[in-house]
């Protein structure tokens, strides 16, 4: 099977993004987050991702809509029916052609999946969870951003990520150095809340943030950040580099943002 064909259905079942890494990309990985560990006759490693569209971020630009926009168009229908239909309709595919295929949901290892207890002794807990911003950049689509999300050429922070683990060997993409961060800032400073120091981030006060970050559900507990000012922030900053190749008429920033401080009250 030749790459090119899965990318081609891939595109057709709605992947904005297609990348693949062969398995030895994850050499010296742990155990808990192995692909191995799920799947061992794991070869490759396709991950593919589709973009939050910059309309969903739009009400919480405007500090007006927060649910019915990102929540459901960015976040919750984008994880839970747009990309693991694509996702679905991608590993029919491959079993169509006689592979076996793994598919998996789009977990950072970040968050805490650990549920009961090691089925024998040389297996490690369920759930493994596979990084998905490491198989993402070990498949060729981008890297993390300093502000803590992944960035890709075509829309920056603006994408949600599955894969599909397949025991057939297939022609794996070149690594990608973004230098999208060479020189910026703008995630860090565009944060209401200063959650920044030295260029590490206080997930603690992540976790309390109100300036468009949002509680998941089912997700480990972690906060979805995708959406928040550090993430537009970041989004603004890339159109006005004109780092992206997903291109608009008008630029995303329209008015000076707002912010809520750590007890919620406007900035002004
Ligand atoms: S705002 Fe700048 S520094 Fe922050 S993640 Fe985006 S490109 Fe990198
Ligand atoms: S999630 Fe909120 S507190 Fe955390 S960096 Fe982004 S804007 Fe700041």
């Amino acid at each position: 099977m030749k790459s090119s064909e899965l990318k081609s259905f891939a595109a057709e079942a709605g992947a904005d993004l297609v990348g693949i890494a062969s398995i030895e990309r994850f050499e010296g990985r742990p155990d808990n987050e192995h692909p191995s560990s799920i799947f061992p006759e794991c070869a490759s490693v396709i991950v593919l991702g589709r973009r939050i569209l910059r309309g969903a971020l739009r009400g919480v630009e405007e500090g007006t809509s927060f649910g019915s926009t990102y929540g459901a168009f960015g976040h919750r229908y984008l994880e839970d029916n747009f990309i693991s239909k694509s996702t679905y309709d991608i590993t029919c595919w491959l079993e169509e052609r006689n592979a076996e295929a793994v598919p998996l949901f789009g977990y950072s290892s970040d968050v805490d999946m650990a549920y009961g207890l090691p089925v024998a002794p040389d297996k490690p807990a369920p759930n493994v969870v596979v990084d998905i911003e490491f198989a993402a950049q070990q498949a060729g689509l981008g890297n993390m951003g300093k502000g803590g999300f992944f960035l890709t050429p075509k829309f920056g922070p603006r994408q949600r990520f599955a894969m599909i683990l397949t025991d057939v060997e297939l022609a794996q993409d070149d690594i990608l150095n973004l230098d999208f961060c060479a020189d910026c800032e703008d995630c860090l400073t565009g944060c209401p809340l200063n959650a920044f120091t030295d260029g590490e981030r206080d997930k603690t006060i992540c976790s309390k943030c109100a300036n468009g970050a949002v509680d998941t559900f089912g997700r480990g507990g972690m906060k979805d950040r995708l959406a928040a000012a550090c993430a537009r922030a970041c989004v603004v900053s890339l159109e006005k580099r004109n780092k992206l190749d997903n291109k608009f008429n008008k630029p995303f920033r329209k008015r000076k943002p707002w912010g809520l401080d750590a007890y919620n009250r406007p900035i002004a």
